[in-house]
């Protein structure tokens, strides 16, 4: 079709607009949206929309939580998912019957694979809880990516809408700061992002023990037992709040079924304290909604 002819036409113009019009309702049907064939057809639609509409807002409602005086709550967070070992983490959990938060980078979720993943935490809620772990992860330049604050606060942005992130909750990559309601906790480098990710209504959450891995191939560094016996530690002793303790891993810790294991091993020693409660990181004290 020669384009002169088409613009020099009004009529075949339109019949191109329309041609076009109908091209993208097709695609648009093609992601769930249903064809409508009759007026029953539609109210069906506009019911379905509703449903899922309202499921979604009732699921992520603030409600009230109270605090058992006599427990200590422990907050297993998961980083730089979606990606290798998320899954495993998310089928230990699930098997343990804990509930756990994945920190999630926006780019780690361009592919359909992550984008899936991301769906399946985020419906998972309130067993587990998909949060915000920046867009780009600093691209690996922590200090260039702090030092540009106005940047900095952007990319986490982004990752809140490209992830659709619930709650306006944050980790920063590789720096533990801490904002909540009442405190800020933070280093000279991150303190003028955080302070703008205050303003704008988020919260931050660092960490009270971390279960390290190596440098290499990022596998775990303490074994089960050692952890748990750290987190035992700061329960009795120092965290950011007292008997709140928030625990750092990684995903891709737990990626092989061997580490996997160690996960539950994990788990299971911790949950024979009675008093230990695992939470998701929306129930931390002290957030703002
Ligand atoms: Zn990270």
């Amino acid at each position: 079709m020669n384009p002169k002819n088409v613009l020099g036409n009004p009529t075949k113009l339109l019949l191109l607009f329309f041609s076009i019009f109908i091209l993208s309702c097709i695609n648009n049907n093609a992601n769930n949206i249903p064809v409508l064939t009759s007026k029953n057809d539609s109210a069906k639609l506009k019911e379905s929309i509703k449903v899922i509409v309202d499921s979604n807002a009732i699921k992520f409602e603030r409600k009230p939580v109270n605090y058992d005086s006599n427990k200590t709550y422990i907050y297993l967070t998961f980083d730089d998912g979606p990606g290798h070992g998320t899954m495993n983490c998310l089928d230990v959990c699930k098997k343990e019957g804990i509930k756990a938060s994945f920190f999630m980078v926006g780019k780690h979720a361009n592919d359909s694979w992550g984008q899936q993943t991301v769906k399946t935490i985020r419906n998972a809620y309130p067993q587990f809880l998909l949060s915000n772990h920046s867009y780009t992860h600093t691209n690996e330049k922590y200090v260039y990516f702090y030092s540009h604050p106005l940047m900095a606060e952007q990319d986490f942005y982004k990752a809140q809408e490209s992830l659709n992130v619930p709650y306006k909750i944050i980790r920063l990559p590789g720096n533990n700061a801490w904002v909540t309601k009442d405190k800020i906790r933070t280093s000279k480098l991150v303190k003028p992002v955080c302070q703008k990710l205050n303003d704008a209504g988020f919260n931050v959450i660092g960490w009270d023990v971390e279960w390290n891995f190596t440098k290499g191939n990022s596998f775990p560094v303490q074994s089960p037992q050692q952890v748990a016996a750290q987190v035992k530690n700061a329960a009795s002793g120092q965290s950011f709040t007292k008997k709140h303790i928030v625990i750092l891993t990684h995903d891709r810790m737990f990626r092989t079924p061997e580490y996997a294991n160690w996960l539950s091993e994990f788990i299971k020693t911790l949950k024979q304290n009675s008093n230990f409660v695992f939470e998701t990181i929306d129930n931390y004290p002290n957030l703002k909604f």
